[in-house]
């Protein structure tokens, strides 16, 4: 029987202040309505995650919120000097909780990384698409080149990666096709992608691509089937359940739906309900169904994991490098 793999997460929405003006996007807010999470927050989202008996602390931010005016005075009222130390002090409250943090922080630099690093299971950056696009036409951290970048400087520092692309922004097939070469050639340089996930575009009302249709099902699960030829046979394929039948997809070639929350919404698409666990088990009937850590076997294997994150890691996980079944709370 095939293997499904998921992760039981929490999301934790560090900031929704951004630099960038995705053409899709509801998750960046105006400065004025940006929030920075504080502290008691986070820990109140912590202590329900370790609960539910989550294994990941899903930290997620808009790009470079630094460089919008008014941050320093978010992360002063939040009792913080500096956005990264600010992330890290996070991490290290997630891994008291038994939560093993996966950090998606847009663009960063290679010193920021290197912070982040010890502190993390695995880290991740879409690169949506090797394309322009005019719905990036604001959003100068979403120029390709230093999205491809970005994912060569965490392969080059053996970190764990989750990449993506999403589908149905305005790109074409031969696109979707360059963008998954691109991600296959990092991976056969550097042998860091651990998954990369088929990120279906989802409209949201008051945002450019509103009036845009979501992709056909049809088209997605022919984009998996490629995937699966031209990425290596140990990248994973994710695909989101919340956004998509998954059995088509599974069908298709992907064996993996990612974060999966009975705590946290979808913090960017938090209209689209996760499915419960019992229900994807049902629908995906002919499938194994495993939970398992943010970091996927292999890299546990070669160490590759934050060095903070390895006795977690490693008492979260079964024989087979997934998640044990019985819980360590
Ligand atoms: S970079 Fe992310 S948070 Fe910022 S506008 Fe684009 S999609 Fe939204």
């Amino acid at each position: 029987m095939n293997t499904i793999t998921f992760s039981r997460n929490i999301f934790i929405p560090v900031t929704d202040l951004c630099r960038n003006r995705c053409g899709y996007c509801s998750f960046r807010k105006e400065p004025d309505r940006a929030h920075l999470i504080h502290r008691s927050e986070a820990l109140q989202l912590m202590d329900q995650g370790r609960e539910a008996g989550c294994s990941e602390a899903l930290f997620t931010l808009g790009e470079s919120p630094g460089l919008v005016p008014g941050f320093q005075r978010m992360l002063r009222l939040a009792g913080a000097a500096d956005l990264l130390d600010y992330i890290i002090e996070l991490c290290e409250l997630a891994l008291d909780h038994g939560l093993l943090p996966h950090t998606n922080a847009g663009l960063l630099t290679e010193e920021d990384l290197i912070r982040l690093q010890p502190y993390n299971a695995s880290m991740g950056l879409m690169l949506e698409s090797l394309a322009f696009l005019p719905a990036h036409a604001l959003s100068p951290g979403k120029r390709p080149d230093l999205r491809l970048d970005h994912i060569a400087r965490a392969g080059r520092l053996q970190i764990p990666f989750t990449t993506g692309i999403l589908v149905g922004i305005g790109e074409s097939w031969q696109d979707r096709i360059e963008s998954l070469q691109a991600i296959a050639d990092l991976h056969r340089a550097f042998g860091h992608i651990q998954e990369v996930i088929i990120q279906p575009f989802d409209p949201k009302p008051g945002t450019a691509l509103a009036n845009s249709p979501r992709p056909e099902m049809d088209d997605l699960c022919r984009l998996v089937k490629t995937a699966r030829e031209v990425l290596p046979s140990d990248i994973a394929i994710q695909v989101p359940p919340n956004l998509a039948d998954p059995l088509p997809l599974v069908r298709a070639g992907a064996s993996d739906l990612g974060g999966i929350s009975p705590v946290t919404p979808d913090g960017i698409n938090p209209e689209r309900d996760w499915p419960r666990e019992e229900e994807l088990q049902i629908r995906l009937s002919g499938y194994d169904l495993k939970e398992r850590l943010p970091v996927y076997p292999q890299f546990v294997e070669r160490g590759w994991h934050g060095e903070r994150t390895r006795a977690l890691a490693a008492s979260l996980a079964g024989d087979d490098g997934l998640r044990a079944k019985k819980y360590i709370f």
